[in-house]
């Protein structure tokens, strides 16, 4: 028996470079994982069906780097540089966050990425037992890193962030796992970064960090301390653990090196890091050296939406566009980075990123019958360059469903858009030497 039978969907199938449809498949789930994918399994032996005639099933999309309860600030930075957007505007309203706002914040953050087909999403912020909260009832697929500064209370946050992580590690289900989230060498001395290291190693844990988001940031690494910030986190001995760099848009050739040779995965966020106009990751690059590279959106006070197939076209695009060459990262390798190439992003290759017999059954179902996805040539190209994340009708995560019909079964979302407006006016005040920190930090 089946806990639940998707009939009769065109099922998503990327291997490597190439992405190919299996036309009017079913998929069975049970216990939470992809039982069988096979044409005409019987509906009797399943307690529920979904009849997917008509659309496309795709590996629920990773989302390999955001700051989900950014959500709250959607449209207070636009059109500033790096520094005023941290200086001006976030920092100083992010000292206004309660943790009842970082929780509905979440909550949003989160109903919009299911309703975009995300599934799975690795976040960086603060009071993430709230965040923690809103995976569990959501439904949702998280790796969880709370994020810390250096300061006179630096081994303080270190502790209730090794606290957190031991507390959620494993939890609803295993659908969430936690990780360390130094903020970034802009932030965190080299001692620092060395510290939580030594603490990672300890609790084997992994580590999320933002790295070489900007020339000025590699420029002023290499001034002060004589190595890119990569070598500079490398030497402090966090590459010792699994770690997750977002951004990486200025490596150099020996950076990159260095990041293969560890293991260190690349989140590429293509929309903010064009946005800020600090330079995007170079993602082609990063693959042909050995480094793996997902998704990621940011959060939405940047990126403004967590719509992770915008961010595998925009690189996509980018790519082409820069290279002058068409050819270059096809509709199977774009695809690959929202979905398999997140998962190994948050050390889940192998676990979710595909729809194949034994991974969990993280999959959402897309609509294929709107006038921009048809005909029907290239379902794959359909999904990477036509496709809205309206399009996405059902989004399932661990067999279990949590939106249906494009209504959302775990999250009240007149609830939570009704919280976060009634918080938004707040949360933008602004008050004379209030911030979380200085961008750049001084030294
Ligand atoms: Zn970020």
């Amino acid at each position: 028996m089946y806990d639940l039978l998707i009939r009769g969907a065109d099922v998503l199938q990327i291997d490597g470079e190439t992405a190919r449809v299996l036309p009017g498949h079913d998929i069975a789930i049970r216990d939470g994982r992809i039982a069988a994918v096979a044409p005409a399994i019987s509906p009797g032996l399943a307690d529920d069906l979904i009849n997917a005639g008509g659309m496309l099933a795709l590996p629920g999309l990773v989302n390999a780097h955001t700051h989900a309860a950014m959500g709250l600030f959607r449209g207070v930075a636009e059109d500033v540089p790096i520094d005023v957007w941290f200086n001006q505007r976030i920092w100083p309203m992010e000292t206004n966050l309660t943790d009842e706002d970082i929780y509905w914040g979440t909550l949003l953050g989160i109903a919009e990425m299911i309703e975009a087909g995300v599934t799975c999403f690795a976040d960086h912020y603060f009071a993430m037992d709230e965040v923690a909260r809103a995976v569990d009832e959501s439904g949702v697929r998280a790796l969880l890193a709370w994020a810390v500064f250096s300061g006179p209370d630096e081994e303080r946050q270190l502790q209730r962030t090794l606290a957190f992580a031991e507390r959620w590690q494993g939890a609803a289900d295993g659908r969430i796992r936690t990780c360390l989230g130094p903020h970034s060498p802009y932030t965190c001395t080299p001692a620092f970064l060395a510290r939580v290291a030594q603490a990672a190693r300890a609790a084997s844990l992994g580590i999320h960090i933002h790295l070489s988001e900007t020339a000025e940031q590699v420029a002023q690494s290499l001034a002060i301390h004589g190595k890119t910030p990569v070598a500079l986190v490398r030497d402090a001995g966090l590459f010792a653990v699994p770690s997750l760099a977002a951004h990486v848009a200025h490596p150099t050739a020996d950076d990159s090196a260095i990041m293969a040779a560890h293991g260190v995965a690349v989140a590429a966020c293509p929309k903010t890091e064009m946005k800020l106009g600090v330079g995007v990751t170079p993602v082609v690059d990063l693959m042909r050296a050995g480094v793996d590279v997902g998704m990621g959106s940011d959060g939405a006070a940047s990126n403004n939406s967590y719509d992770i197939l915008e961010a595998a076209r925009l690189i996509a695009l980018l790519e082409k566009h820069s290279r002058r060459d068409a050819t270059v990262l096809p509709v199977g390798a774009a695809l690959s980075l929202a979905t398999s190439g997140g998962a190994r992003c948050l050390g889940l290759g192998g676990a979710v990123g595909a729809l194949r017999e034994g991974l969990q059954a993280d999959i959402a179902l897309l609509r294929l019958d709107s006038p921009h996805m048809q005909p029907s040539h290239d379902i794959p190209a359909a999904l990477l360059y036509s496709a809205c994340p309206s399009d996405a009708d059902t989004v399932i995560v661990a067999g279990r469903v949590l939106m249906r019909g494009r209504q959302l079964l775990t999250i009240d979302k007149d609830r939570v858009l009704r919280e976060v407006i009634a918080r938004a006016g707040r949360l933008t005040q602004r008050r004379a030497g209030e911030q979380m920190a200085t961008y750049p930090a001084a030294e």
